[in-house]
């Protein structure tokens, strides 16, 4: 039998994902080298091995000084040394009437409570003359102002970019606890396509889905495992599927849309599916699939995603990257539009939420945004001009140039 067709409207075919995605878990943890966990997903919580700063720091060049010897200006001040970066932090004690030169990032000493920049001071000798007066705390962090001994830096869930790096290094963590990458299979299907390594016939074409997804498991955060092409032809698509169901994910290309020979629903179907949408009111993407297996005590969750390449892409990113990214460990997160200035004019026949590939430009607070030019959902090299999707709501027909259009980054 057949799965029960089910098309849902893009933003409930979201939500079903992202409900699915927060009961799922990663496979494991594993230790990284600093530099190695960049972009991984970290599964441990670092906390400060010190406090931050480890003493009052310096943020100006100038002259630590006491903020009431101020009061009155101009200030003549006795100047008793200097301080910089990596001194010693109680190298002197000021009193009343005195300061000591100070850099950026050196130790302001214990009796001063500001500091002044050096474009509010002429030196003479061992004179200061300060010419503006400052209140107490200006220009010094506290001891342990960022964060105190033992206070959490860094938590479970969060994607290792270069930040995050730094305040690793800066907690001296050369190891990091990253959890595993989730393994994605990738099943291409259809009689049609060969893969590239194959000289294709005039009725061929490559396998670029593979690919394309291939990629975009890793930037999500996974491992793809590429399967041989299955044919259109039921008993080899249930075993390439089996196969690909010891992955942590699968993923198939083709065969999800209404033709005679898109076996890919009766195949899962007859694993046991358990089928939360067969479609959503999008374009391009419409006959996308989502559900599940049952593997053991656990399932194994999939989807059909459509073969026209730019469909695969989209319909990546709006559906199964939430699931991919949770296996991953990272924290859940919503999917986020943007807004940008329509450079020239939109006409589509309303009905379906469109992410139409397009072309984001202009430059500072003016961005500006319109379509490529493109033949349709298998035409890649358009898709590969552009640099994201205009998002066009299933009730517009028309959207005039200059209104405010929302755009998915690609
Ligand atoms: P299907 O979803 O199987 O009806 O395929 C829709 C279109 O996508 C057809 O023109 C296919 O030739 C094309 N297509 C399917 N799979 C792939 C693939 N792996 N790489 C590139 N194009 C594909
Ligand atoms: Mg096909």
């Amino acid at each position: 039998m057949p799965a029960p067709a089910q098309v849902l409207s893009f933003e409930a075919a979201r939500h079903t994902v992202e409900e699915h995605s927060a009961q799922l878990r990663p496979r494991g943890k594993e230790l990284a080298e600093l530099l190695d966990s960049a972009g991984q997903v970290l599964a441990e919580v670092v906390t400060a091995d010190r406090n931050f700063p480890p003493f009052p720091r310096a943020t100006r060049d100038g002259y630590a000084v006491r903020a009431a010897d101020l009061a009155t200006l101009p200030a003549r001040l006795h100047v008793i040394g200097e301080i910089k970066a990596g001194a010693p932090d109680v190298a002197f004690i000021l009193k009343a009437g005195e300061a000591a030169a100070i850099m950026t990032g050196a130790p302001a000493p214990p009796s001063a409570d500001a500091v002044v920049m050096i474009e509010y001071t002429s030196r003479n000798g061992d004179q200061v003359e300060v010419t503006k007066g400052i209140a107490a705390g200006d220009n010094i962090v506290p001891i342990g102002a960022e964060a105190k001994r033992g206070d959490r830096l860094l938590i479970p869930g969060m994607q290792l970019d270069h930040a995050a790096i730094a305040v690793a290094a800066s907690a001296g963590k050369s190891h990091l606890l990253v959890y595993s990458k989730p393994r994605v299979a990738i099943l291409s299907t259809g009689d049609e396509v060969v893969d590239i390594d194959v000289p294709p016939a005039p009725n061929q074409i490559r396998n670029s889905n593979s690919y394309s997804l291939a990629v975009q498991i890793q930037m999500a955060g996974g491992e793809p495992l590429l399967l041989p092409i299955a044919p259109d032809e039921p008993e080899r698509l249930r075993e390439l599927i089996a196969e690909g169901l010891e992955a942590d994910l699968l993923l198939l290309t083709g065969g999800v849309s209404m033709g005679k020979y898109d076996l890919v629903e009766q195949a899962l179907s007859e694993l046991q599916a358990e089928f939360f949408f067969t479609g959503a009111k999008i374009q391009p993407g419409r006959p996308v699939v989502f559900g599940r297996i049952p593997d053991g005590s656990v399932h194994k969750y999939f989807f059909g995603l459509p073969g026209n390449p730019v469909s695969t892409m989209v319909t990546f990113e709006l559906f199964a990257r939430p699931v991919l990214e949770a296996l991953a460990g990272l924290q859940p997160r919503k999917l986020v539009f943007l807004h940008a200035k329509l450079k020239s004019e939109i006409r589509v026949k309303p009905g379906l939420k469109r992410f139409l590939p397009a072309v984001l430009s202009g430059e500072f607070e003016n961005a500006e945004v319109e379509l490529v030019r493109w033949q349709g959902s298998g035409d890649i090299a358009a898709t590969a001009r552009a640099n994201c999707y205009i998002v066009v709501p299933s009730d517009r027909e028309h959207i005039a140039t200059g209104e405010w259009v929302s755009i998915l980054m690609s």
